[in-house]
């Protein structure tokens, strides 16, 4: 068996389409132009990235961004203070604090300081909570995006076994919770698997759909999987590649070749998950700017 490829470029094209579509509405039906507001504190060159791209988004979008950069020597207070200033800024609909903070900055007050209506990031307990319980909520992009990716490739989760490897706040928790709702395009049993579990390939075996995000380098291999499972691959690993032009590579948490000859579908690395995240950034910024978060 050679596994489909989910196309993870043309389902976020796809998504990014209809956000854009549905801003044309809200801004001629409501007059709202959805505004997201990034801090970025310190110079991590690989957050400046993430930022520059993110903001090149809002404006294929139609969306008004604003960059607030700030040195790493910012105290917490102040960070606190910027972020104040947006929750009371009605033209702000999104506010994404980009992560990692400096060391001396508490993340989680950090998180917790954002208005939960303005939390695109979806990491704020209001948020996290609405999720565990089905209600809506703006709700973590690459897992959000991973849900999509299954609807839009035609691999509904519901009545299937999930295995998801991998229980981070950004990841593996919230995809297990949002498999497990009772509603379409989830519903399915779930398993989680971390390294607290001794013998993670006796539960990956059974899965029909496996979520690999525990950020180790090819390391759910073809043996391990089901014949014609999914395999959902959320891993971003830099491995050395002397034949690359940087001498690096990125490849997922799952052995790609021996996988594509037993599972049926799988998310490519690049190409797959990564570029899910920031569509659905766009489509969070869109429901918090109209006021009616998903579910
Ligand atoms: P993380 O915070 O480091 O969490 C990793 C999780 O995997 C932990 O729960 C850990 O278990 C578990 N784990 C680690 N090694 C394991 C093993 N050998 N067997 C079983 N479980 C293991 O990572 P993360 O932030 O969730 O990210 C995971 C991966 O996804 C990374 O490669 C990251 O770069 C990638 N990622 C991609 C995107 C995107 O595509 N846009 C977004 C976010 C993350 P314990 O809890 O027991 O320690």
């Amino acid at each position: 068996m050679t596994a489909r490829l989910i196309d993870g470029r043309a389902i976020a094209a796809q998504i990014k389409a209809e956000v854009r579509g549905a801003a044309v509405e809200l801004r001629t039906s409501r007059g709202i132009v959805p505004g997201l507001a990034f801090i970025l504190v310190g110079n991590d060159p690989g957050s400046e990235v993430y930022v520059r791209s993110k903001g090149k988004a809002c404006d294929e979008m139609g969306f008004r961004s604003v960059t607030e950069r700030r040195p790493a020597t910012l105290r917490e207070e102040e960070l606190l203070e910027l972020i104040r200033a947006f929750n009371a800024d009605p033209s702000i609909h999104g506010i994404l604090v980009q992560l990692p903070l400096p060391p001396h900055i508490d993340e989680q007050r950090v998180i917790e300081a954002i208005d939960f209506r303005k939390d695109v990031d979806g990491f704020h307990p209001v948020n996290a909570g609405k999720l565990v319980l089905g209600l809506p909520c703006l709700r973590p992009c690459t897992p959000a995006g991973i849900l999509e990716l299954l609807a839009r490739s035609g691999n509904d989760p519901g009545g299937k076994h999930a295995v998801v490897v991998g229980r981070s706040n950004i990841v593996g928790k919230p995809v297990v919770n949002m498999l497990m709702q009772k509603r379409p395009g989830a519903n399915a049993a779930v398993t989680a698997v971390h390294t607290g579990v001794k013998d993670i390939a006796s539960f990956v075996k059974q899965a029909d759909i496996v979520v690999a995000a525990m950020g180790r380098p090819r390391s759910i291999t073809g043996a391990m999987l089901k014949p014609g499972c999914v395999v959902i691959d959320v891993g971003m690993n830099r491995i050395p590649d002397p034949a690359a032009k940087n001498g690096t590579r990125l490849v997922g948490d799952v052995d790609f070749a021996s996988a594509l000859e037993v599972a049926s579908a799988i998310t490519p690395v690049p190409g797959g998950v990564g570029l899910m995240t920031i569509a659905m950034l766009m489509k969070n910024t869109l429901e918090a700017a109209s006021g009616s978060p998903g579910t």
